[in-house]
């Protein structure tokens, strides 16, 4: 061949090369989140609440069965779905993605017409696990419901996934040696419903160890039988607000621990018993008879010295 024909051909195909071949979205969601036994079909834009999303299809790879849920073998199909079911994945560049699959049913040798195992989500969650850990981790760092806004989804998802993520780690970590555990609620929809957190307090350590819907007593006993007996003796600390409930159940399964009630709470219940005082005091001496020196002087009790007013400290010194 000439050289300059060879030219002209290099030249050429790195022209090609360089423009490159047509990339998918197919493509990258293969390379990002491959399926065994699974392949991925078109992609095409949806609407969701108004907005548009990308659809993605799931399709069983040919000549593959699907598994049984239970056990887990493969099986012949029964039937297949004649709507897909969704399952929100990662947003790609602001869109909601979704994945569509048409869920087959196996007959399974040993239980019978089984609905298959799927291995990107959960059965009854309608959430990627990728997406699921990826809505956990920013819930790490963003509010829940700034997570919620941000990625396009609800709170009841971020919550869900955070929720699976400890449990799914709860199961495969190490919690012995916690000595010391917090308390606490999380008010949501508009402070109508609570979640109830616990969380490790030890020096240096301080993780998530479960979460709960309410905050009755029910929730935390369910908290205390996940995490069994043996395990609630070795709590030495225990920090929590004084939400009667909690205390009820802390003070019964955990007697021997030292229960550290929140500063704040208490200072807040402080001051409820000084007003209560103050209140009976001033009704006691009027009823008396007495000039009621206690009125309007909630303010001397709960001031520090140096900001009362004159006025104030005269009164104070009356009644002291
Ligand atoms: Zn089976």
């Amino acid at each position: 061949m000439k050289h300059w024909l060879l030219f002209v051909k290099m030249f050429w195909q790195k022209a090609l090369t360089n423009r490159g071949e047509p990339m998918l979205i197919r493509t990258v969601i293969n390379r990002c989140h491959k399926i065994k036994g699974f392949t991925y079909g078109n992609v095409s834009w949806g609407k969701s609440k108004g907005e548009n999303i990308l659809e993605v299809e799931v399709m069983p790879r040919k000549n593959t069965k699907g598994l049984c849920s239970v056990c887990k073998r493969p099986g012949p199909t029964y039937d297949t779905g004649k709507s897909p079911r969704r399952f929100e994945f990662i947003p790609l560049w602001g869109y909601a993605v979704v994945l569509l699959y048409h869920m087959r049913r196996v007959s399974c040798k040993e239980h019978g017409i089984r609905v298959e195992y799927i291995p990107w989500a959960d059965g009854k969650h309608q959430l990627c696990r990728v997406y699921q850990q990826f809505l956990a981790n920013w819930a790490r760092r963003l509010s829940w419901s700034e997570t919620a806004r941000i990625f396009k989804t609800s709170w009841q998802s971020v919550y869900r996934s955070v929720e699976w993520i400890v449990h799914w780690g709860l199961e495969r970590r190490d919690v012995k040696g916690v000595t010391a555990i917090g308390v606490d609620e999380i008010q949501y929809q508009r402070g109508h419903k609570y979640l109830t957190v616990i969380y490790q307090l030890n020096e240096g350590c301080r993780r998530l160890l479960w979460v709960g819907k309410d905050r009755t007593a029910r929730t935390m006993l369910r908290f205390f039988r996940k995490f069994g007996e043996e395990w609630s003796e070795g709590i030495q600390f225990v920090c929590s607000d004084m939400w009667k409930p909690y205390l009820k159940v802390i003070r019964k399964k955990i007697k021997n621990a030292v229960h550290i009630l929140d500063r704040y709470h208490i200072v807040a219940n402080l001051n409820k018993a000084i007003d209560k005082v103050r209140a009976e005091e001033t009704r006691r001496l009027e009823q008396e008879g007495y000039e009621p020196i206690l009125k309007h002087t909630r303010w001397c009790f709960l001031k520090r010295g140096k900001n009362l007013t004159d006025r104030q400290r005269f009164k104070l010194k009356d009644i002291l």
